[in-house]
């Protein structure tokens, strides 16, 4: 296994996308195989030495930014160890952690197979997915990661390996008897809808479950099974503009109920304002758009587009600026176009010098409007700059406040506690999708409680008693004492 403890090397694992500043490390590890990972971990263990790991570094949260320690950086373990099909249909893939998303849709495109969790980022790596359980646009259909993992080898701190298959181990009232250890899984409500924050929590969790949405803090994930489904059919995809927000949230609620869609995205006012920089042809009078994909049989391609249409004009879309496809060349466009917002937001972070104070809340559908009042009140009350996009189809929304000043960050903390506090009295999730990494312990503890954070920490010690793996990350490391 390579070492390298050159700080030009170093540099480039003291960040992720989280915009977080003030990462140090003493080193990075580049293991090769499991075999390495074990080895490495015994004798950080036994120092007591911080590891962080480190996947494509795409994360918004920080997670992945050492904070002194070494980083475990899981570039070289970046195959594609099998793709099968069985007699029954059924596909799988079984992967290393730091194959790419978009490796894993090409190589099963290949054979006529999808990996169905579709995060906008496909530079992100599997391994950072399930340690995030990363969802997108398409999570609307498909739901997150999670729905797809079906074994796991994991490496916990004392080079122990877990070898979990979905099924194997389902805990009874919480409780989990493994041959190794009978352990209490943690004890608090989620929201049942889209979530990503805090460890997985039910009566009758499957172990696999936990390690899924663990942000690095468990143990390292080496060898990940995936499910894989046929290749969809054909797609017709859409960006529609409205003249304001609110007609755009209807559309999407009519459009819920009446069509089976993929995914429906969101952009509002701020966000179409940042976007006309590099698409000149947005209409200037649009307000807010709403990109949805729906997939069809190619027969019942135009049924589909004229139902598209008919509930766009009932919802008072902008009909002369409808940018309508059933070309997967020119849909591809569409999706550069929903991927080009977060990428802007971050030329704005790092021109800031200041980390982007994103929300990743989703709230049930019956309060999504009294969320957007919500988001609207904060904001413009506080003059500072933000905009608002993303997964409108789950009511999962980020709210994106950019600071300008430390004054400015500080106080937008207080503007996000304050709409965390709103979500969570709705029934909804301070993470749907991004996690909370070393940005928003503040936020999950509003949401689970003092309490909730303890659980965290104690199932935390019992697979990583040495208490060395991600600190910081999820739960303040103080609460480890
Ligand atoms: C432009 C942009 C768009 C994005 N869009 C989405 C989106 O639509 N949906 C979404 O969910 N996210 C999105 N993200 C966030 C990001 O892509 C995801 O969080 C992703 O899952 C991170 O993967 P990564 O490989 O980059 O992990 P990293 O950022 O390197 O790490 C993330 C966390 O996972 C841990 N980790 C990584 N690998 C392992 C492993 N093998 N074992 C244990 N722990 C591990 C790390 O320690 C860290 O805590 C976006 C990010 C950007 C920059």
């Amino acid at each position: 296994m390579h070492i390298k403890t050159d700080q030009s090397i170093i540099a480039s694992y003291m960040e992720d996308h989280s915009g977080l500043l003030g990462g140090k490390a003493d080193r990075v590890a580049f293991p090769e195989s499991e075999v390495d990972i074990i080895n490495f971990l015994r004798q950080a263990a036994q120092d007591t030495t911080p590891v962080t790991i480190a996947g494509a570094g795409t994360g918004v949260t920080g997670g992945r930014v050492p904070f002194g320690g070494s980083v475990l950086s899981l570039e070289r373990m970046n195959r594609i160890l099998d793709i099968t099909v069985d007699s029954d249909g059924s596909a799988v893939a079984i992967v290393q952690p730091g194959v790419s998303v978009d490796e894993l849709k090409i190589a099963a495109a290949k054979k006529g197979l999808m990996y169905p969790p579709d995060p906008t980022e496909r530079s992100a790596w599997i391994g950072g997915n399930v340690a995030t359980n990363a969802s997108g646009s398409r999570g609307y259909k498909y739901g997150p990661t999670r729905n797809y993992v079906k074994r796991l080898r994991v490496v916990l701190s004392s080079g122990e390996v877990l070898e979990i298959y979905r099924g194997m181990y389902i805990a009874q009232d919480y409780i989990f008897k493994l041959p190794s250890r009978t352990f209490q899984a943690p004890r608090y409500r989620l929201p049942k809808i889209k979530n990503a924050a805090g460890y997985f929590s039910a009566p009758d969790m499957d172990l696999i479950d936990l390690f899924i949405g663990q942000e690095g803090t468990l143990g390292v994930i080496t060898e990940i099974e995936v499910q894989l489904l046929p290749l969809g059919q054909q797609c017709v995809a859409g960006i529609a503009f409205f003249e304001n927000e609110s007609a755009s949230w209807r559309f999407v609620s009519s459009a819920r109920t009446a069509i089976a869609a993929l995914s429906f995205e969101y952009f509002d006012r701020y966000s179409l304002a940042l976007l006309r920089e590099d698409y000149p042809h947005i209409p200037p009078r649009a307000q807010a758009a709403i990109f949805f994909e729906q997939d069809v049989d190619a027969a019942a391609t135009d049924c589909a587009v004229q139902e598209w249409y008919t509930l766009l004009e009932t919802n008072n879309a902008i009909m002369d600026a409808i940018w309508f496809s059933a070309n997967a060349r020119e849909q591809e466009i569409f999706r550069e176009f929903r991927h080009a917002l977060p990428e802007k937001v971050n030329q704005i972070v790092k021109q800031n010098r200041l980390p982007k104070v994103g929300t990743d809340i989703a709230v049930p559908p019956e309060s999504f409007i009294d969320m957007m009042h919500a988001y609207h009140e904060a904001f413009e009350a506080s003059g500072m700059q933000y905009l608002i996009f993303g997964h409108i189809g789950e009511c999962h929304l980020h709210a994106n406040i950019l600071p300008k000043t430390q004054e400015e960050f500080t106080a937008s903390r207080a503007l996000y506690l304050q709409l965390v506090t709103r979500a969570v009295q709705l029934g909804g999730t301070v993470s749907a999708e991004h996690g909370i990494g070393k940005l928003k312990h503040l936020f999950l503890e509003a949401m689970i409680g003092t309490a909730g954070m303890k659980e965290i920490a104690r199932v935390k010690k019992i697979f990583d008693p040495a208490c060395i793996l991600g600190l910081d990350t999820i739960i303040p490391s103080a609460l480890l004492k």
